[in-house]
């Protein structure tokens, strides 16, 4: 299995190496260069399976043999051994039809964990077995961070420096990033947006002498092993409703299209899927993009569910990719327009994506009231993100098709926006109830790329 780059330019690799750099050097994200496919009979073989035993069967075949079966299915429990919840991804139903996914019970309370503690444990094998060290750089609007530094912290081959933005991330995310005392740590407030830490974090892969010498890598979303981790879930939720015999929807709260787009790789590798739909807060360009087809950026307004305050959706270059028949000049172009504030997809790629996707925007007021109202009719508490996916799927809901909507964080990591919609504030699980008696260290840092990579270099230096 070979992995390509969404520009063309850039060489393929294997799943190891695609893992490993994070970025393409074309500026491209990579993705695999043909779709494995699941028969229905193959589908049908997941009844019953732990989510662990579902895991190794989706993603096996995208892993190539950089890892044996037997090592790649104990990294495989090792990731999901921190959970809370032995369903690992349960399901609740919460109307008649629509059901929620619970992905909120990994070490850090928000779905980012489903792929970041694979990861961790994958990079540790393949670096250990390389005889190699990275330096991992992520940029976050509060959960890839805390997430990546709960799976990287303490790891003998790895520093990890996450920029996140000064001021715009709740507590509890915040406190998660700054209170590990590993020193391999590094959690660092940028002044500015997420969208601000994602340009500098592509600015850094993008300077190849800065990336060759600290051996950068990288963690997020782009990252095609996070991507590949979220597909099993959507195949695991599918199974328990009765696929492939019965086809089911997703409704996915959506800011850097990764989550929703590991559905669609679900679909494609030949689970029924009916509707994939995104749903978006206020900050909605995928909304207006796959409603008129302008892909056009503005400002960034923060908002109650602050993973989601994003305008530049970056894994939606890889549906880009497809939906132009893989013709990688063609994303190059777009991607070029978009450094000028946005392109027009054309009606064939628009058409194509639409096949797939639909979309909805809420409202700051709308999110409130979904929280409140879930509460009091189901005793559910959303946290906001949650929220904003159970009223776009509520009102997306085709009656005859199941529809599965992710919760995408405990409400508990939002606690100001929940207890503000439904008057409980709610408590932290036990395992972290001491979270704001720990001490922080965190490093303040302009939106400046030189000053950036020198504090890094200097802090690897030691
Ligand atoms: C990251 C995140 C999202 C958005 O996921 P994408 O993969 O970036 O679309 C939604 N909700 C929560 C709680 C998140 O942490």
């Amino acid at each position: 299995m070979r992995y390509i780059s969404t520009r063309g330019q850039a060489p393929a690799l294997t799943f190891e190496e695609a893992m490993l750099s994070g970025l393409a050097r074309d500026g491209g994200l990579y993705v695999p260069e043909t779709i494995p496919q699941m028969s229905a009979d193959d589908i049908r073989a997941l009844h019953g399976l732990s989510y662990e035993e579902t895991a190794f069967r989706v993603m096996r075949p995208f892993v190539g043999d950089g890892f044996t079966d037997e090592v790649f299915a104990d990294l495989i429990a090792k990731a999901y051994a921190g959970f809370e919840h032995n369903a690992r991804a349960p399901m609740v139903q919460i109307a008649p039809g629509h059901f929620l996914l619970e992905l909120f019970h990994g070490p850090t309370l928000a779905f980012k964990d489903f792929a970041m503690q694979l990861i961790g444990q994958l990079f540790q094998e393949a670096l250990e077995r390389r005889g190699e060290r990275v330096t991992i750089v992520g940029a976050t609007s509060g959960d890839t961070g805390s997430a990546a530094i709960e799976a990287f912290k303490g790891l003998d081959n790895v520093d990890v420096f996450i920029l996140y933005p000064h001021g715009r991330v709740s507590e509890v995310q915040r406190r998660q990033m700054t209170t590990p005392p590993e020193a391999n740590v590094h959690a660092l407030a940028m002044d500015g947006h997420f969208d601000d830490c994602q340009a500098r974090l592509k600015d850094m892969f993008n300077h190849f002498e800065f990336r060759d010498t600290v051996r950068l890598a990288g963690v997020n979303s782009i990252n095609w092993a996070r991507v590949l981790a979220q597909v099993v879930y959507y195949f695991s939720s599918a199974v328990s409703l009765g696929a492939p015999d019965r086809k089911v929807s997703f409704t996915v709260p959506t800011g850097n299209f990764g989550d929703i787009f590991a559905g669609y790789i679900a679909k494609r590798m030949g689970l029924p899927i009916d509707r994939l739909v995104v749903a978006t807060n206020q900050n909605d360009i995928l909304h207006r993009c796959l409603s008129s087809g302008a892909y056009a950026t503005s400002q960034v307004h923060p908002s109650i569910s602050p993973s989601m305050d994003i305008q530049v959706s970056s894994n939606f270059e890889r549906a880009l990719f497809d939906a132009y028949g893989r013709d990688g000049n063609a994303v190059a172009q777009l991607m070029d327009e978009l450094k000028n504030g946005g392109f027009n997809v054309s009606q064939g790629a628009l058409q194509a994506l639409r096949e797939h996707f639909d979309s909805g925007r809420v409202s700051e007021e709308q999110t409130l009231e979904t929280i409140r109202s879930a509460n009091a009719s189901m005793g559910e508490l959303l946290c906001p993100h949650s929220a904003i996916g159970v009223r776009v799927g509520e009102d997306m809901r085709d009656p005859a098709t199941p529809m599965i909507t992710l919760a995408t964080a405990h409400p508990a990591k939002f606690p100001d926006a929940v207890e503000k919609a439904s008057g409980i504030r709610p408590p932290l699980p036990n395992r972290m109830a001491d979270l704001y008696e720990r001490s922080e260290r965190v490093t303040r840092v302009e939106n400046d790329l030189t000053a950036l990579e020198t504090l890094i270099q200097e802090r690897i230096a030691k």
